[in-house]
């Protein structure tokens, strides 16, 4: 059951091969018995999830068709999930439980998902590797002494293990693909605005975007399609047309123009995912793409300039966070600034505390012109290097990483080099773009993922592409060993 794809899993439960109550129980199980090796949730919601499936089954047996009726899945745990605690990760949330539900989840429940429970994440969503969370780091499942990749570490680790065949996360700077890459399945950050904020704890919110992390673009596609839009609550949200996104997914590639960014394939680029990266597009131009030598002249300015915008847009959003209105208050305050100072002191970790830092000095009076004012400018530049790039070619294609998943530790005393992890993911957020992670194949057994970016609102083409590629390899097919018994 836990190896059939969302598709498939849609198609025996209306055909009544099995039930939703007898898939749900099947992934509690295995979430039972696999997790503790991974750590990929921070909570499982048994009852919750019964209930649910108990519920899909009723409007299954009633003759409903919907695509995602009876499918269970995870959201990553910074998603507002009514009645169900969500911490993003962070010991300031861990005991809320909000009133309310997040759109994506809201639009997800409606569909008649089965939600299992809550994923693990980079505390705040602020890391590349999932090891900043306050209830410890997430395991890859491909090797359990290294990082799954992060913020979205949770959703990548159990999506990959099988413990759930559907996974939301959110993307920043990087945080669906990158971790997807490291643990070998298929994740889309949608173009900013498609779909919406409104209940997604806020890190940097002109670059936060939520998202569908499954196994194939085929799965991806049939999420996008439940959570996209418009939505009156997040005046953000895009209302560009949403289209059906499995409806070009068998489109030819004939034709197709594919742009190589030559500051994606130069140092620091690891050659045997080089290697893999260029096997992937040899298959692609196989298929009728042709391959163009691009240029995007601001890449290496990415990430000073989004080391900048994500800490400062934090350093607002999470003063909200000051002891009073919910969240963790510190022991007996001695007063009003003690209450505050202490209980941040004590309920955020240190990276976010560095990005706090950062970000007030990024926006302070002296230096705001000099830092913040600069870094919007340059990120004006980076999306004018994107919009020149798709004048001449369809998509950008590239490695979505520098290599394959570090060891659990290796970069957790040296931020710079933590950062250095997201040179290739970050200026796709700045520009506001959409972009996915495709599994390629492996490195010293170790997943590859191939990036892919689009013009903005051209998901669809993104998930042909990609599902092209899917028809023609089996790298997304490919699991951990211990996932597959
Ligand atoms: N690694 C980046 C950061 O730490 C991106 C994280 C994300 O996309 N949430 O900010």
């Amino acid at each position: 059951m836990h190896d059939l794809s969302v598709a498939e899993l849609a198609h025996a439960l209306r055909s009544r091969e099995f039930s939703s109550t007898e898939l749900t129980r099947h992934c509690l199980q295995r979430i039972r018995s696999l997790d503790p090796q991974y750590n990929s949730f921070i909570s499982v919601d048994d009852a919750g999830a019964l209930a649910a499936a108990a519920n899909a089954d009723a409007r299954l047996a009633a003759g409903e068709q919907g695509p995602l009726l009876g499918i269970p899945l995870a959201h990553k745990d910074i998603f507002c999930t009514t009645g169900l605690r969500t911490s993003c990760g962070s010991k300031m949330l861990d005991n809320f439980v909000p009133p309310y539900d997040a759109t994506v989840t809201r639009l997800l429940r409606d569909a008649g998902t089965v939600l299992l429970g809550k994923t693990n994440m980079d505390e705040f969503a602020m890391g590349s590797s999932s090891e900043t969370s306050f209830y410890g780091s997430t395991r890859n499942p491909w090797d359990t002494t290294r990082v799954p990749g992060g913020s979205s570490g949770g959703s990548a680790a159990a999506v990959a293990a099988r413990l759930v065949p559907l996974a939301t996360g959110t993307d920043t700077g990087g945080s669906i693909r990158q971790p997807a890459a490291f643990c070998g399945i298929t994740g889309l950050k949608p173009t900013y605005g498609r779909v919406s904020r409104l209940g997604m704890v806020a890190y940097a919110s002109s670059l936060d975007q939520g998202g569908p992390m499954a196994r194939s673009a085929e799965d991806c596609a049939l999420l996008l399609n439940a959570i996209a839009g418009l939505d009156p609550l997040d005046s953000t949200s895009s209302a560009h047309p949403v289209e059906d996104y499995t409806a070009q997914l068998r489109q030819p590639l004939t034709g197709l123009r594919i742009g190589l960014p030559r500051e994606y394939f130069g140092e620091g680029l690891d050659t045997a995912t080089g290697d893999r990266i260029h096997a992937a597009l040899a298959l692609l131009e196989q298929q009728g793409a042709t391959l163009v030598d691009i240029t995007l002249p601001h890449t290496e300015l990415s990430i000073p300039t989004y080391y900048i915008i994500a800490p400062a847009e934090a350093s607002t959003n999470l003063s909200r966070y000051d002891g009073v209105r919910y969240g963790y208050r510190c022991e007996a305050p001695r007063d009003l600034h003690d209450l505050y100072t202490r209980s941040r002191q004590e309920g955020f970790g240190d990276e976010v505390k560095r990005r706090i830092l950062v970000g007030t000095f990024a926006l302070s009076a002296g230096y705001y012109d000099a830092y913040y004012r600069k870094a919007q400018q340059v990120r004006r530049l980076i999306r004018q290097d994107f919009l020149d790039a798709f004048a001449n070619v369809d998509i950008i294609a590239g490695p979505t990483t520098p290599g394959p998943a570090f060891g659990l530790g290796a970069k957790t005393s040296d931020p710079l080099a933590m950062y250095l992890e997201d040179v290739y993911t970050l200026a796709v957020n700045l520009a506001g773009l959409p972009a996915m992670s495709v599994p390629a194949g492996q490195a010293a057994g170790l997943p590859v993922g191939l990036q892919l970016i689009g013009p903005h609102f051209d998901e669809a083409r993104l998930l042909n592409v990609a599902h092209q590629l899917q028809q023609a390899s089996d790298w997304h097919r490919q699991a951990p060993v211990e996932a597959s018994s």
